[in-house]
């Protein structure tokens, strides 16, 4: 949880989901959430025109700057806003516009699908002139208006989302489940006072302030815990936890800090992790007590 690390069950159970509707294409559910796989676009499987076919250097251009000649041509853009996606095409004559198209998308669609789009379509168009026609793509004032436009005000084009989208809706189903099994675990829960909220970043904590916060380090209550002691005193004869070296102990007095009241002990501890010299103090503290073993009475087993 510190970490920032998922729990692995969830990022494998997520990787999974992914796999399922992007790759196997069959619904699959994170949890209680169903990812369909008809609402994300497939991938193509290889090329349907025999490239030989293809008159690669006759039928496209990257030429720019292109100066309108009055003769028929249709100009594509696609746009993405705030707001949404937009796709659109407009087909020029005569220094006027006689034709166009436009196709209001989610705005879960990418500019990339709204400009293949806008490609697709106009070839489309252009099959039915049935003579050669120039295809202007991303290079026209008028389609990039009627691409914006349509965002705001348009009839909706329906188009599968694109893969990286699912991604990125998993991505908070997980992060959601993640935080339900925090708020409700068992374990960690010191940690849990302080820091509420999971998050796919790490909390910022050294190993020091980790022993402390997790009471995970060589104290005598921890050690106690698992079976590797037989009692959890400290040499001076109270409970030897990390609040007790931080506060009590007469062994670590240099560095003890004033006691909290059972109240306020949260604020103290946010307090001492935000401050840069009470960190200093409690990476003094943490060194010692790893160092010393004078604080820990031996065991005879
Ligand atoms: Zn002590």
């Amino acid at each position: 949880m510190v970490t920032g690390l998922q729990p692995l069950h969830l990022q494998i159970h997520q990787e999974a989901t992914y796999a399922r509707v992007a790759r196997a294409r069959s619904s699959s559910n994170f949890f209680t959430v169903i990812f369909s796989p008809t609402d994300y676009e497939s991938k193509s499987n290889g090329i349907h025109i025999h490239p030989q076919n293809f008159l690669f250097h006759n039928q496209i251009s990257f030429a720019e700057n292109h100066r309108d000649s009055g003769a028929k041509a249709i100009y594509t853009d696609g746009s993405k806003t705030d707001e949404g996606t937009g796709s659109s095409y407009c087909i020029f004559e005569n220094y006027g516009i006689t034709a166009l198209w436009q196709g209001k998308l989610d705005h879960s669609n990418s500019v990339f699908q709204a400009e293949i789009l806008a490609i697709k379509m106009a070839i489309e168009a252009a099959s039915f002139l049935h003579r050669p026609i120039k295809i202007w793509a991303d290079s026209n004032e008028c389609a990039d208006q009627l691409a914006k436009e349509v965002i705001t005000k348009g009839d909706p084009f329906f188009l599968p989302k694109p893969l990286s989208y699912l991604k990125y809706e998993i991505r908070p189903a997980a992060l959601s489940i993640w935080q339900d099994n925090w708020d409700n675990g068992e374990t960690g829960r010191s940690t849990h006072d302080i820091v509420h909220r999971v998050a796919n970043r790490p909390v910022g904590w050294n190993r020091d302030e980790l022993m402390f916060v997790t009471g995970h380090g060589p104290f005598p209550s921890f050690l106690h815990r698992f079976n590797l002691r037989t009692h959890d005193n400290c040499s001076c004869g109270e409970k030897g936890n990390s609040i007790h070296y931080a506060t009590k102990c007469r062994f670590t007095l240099s560095w003890n800090f004033q006691t909290p009241t059972v109240s306020h002990k949260l604020q103290w501890l946010k307090n001492i992790l935000t401050n840069n010299l009470s960190r200093t103090q409690l990476r003094l503290l943490m060194r010692f007590i790893c160092d010393e073993n004078i604080l820990i009475v031996q065991d005879n087993n």
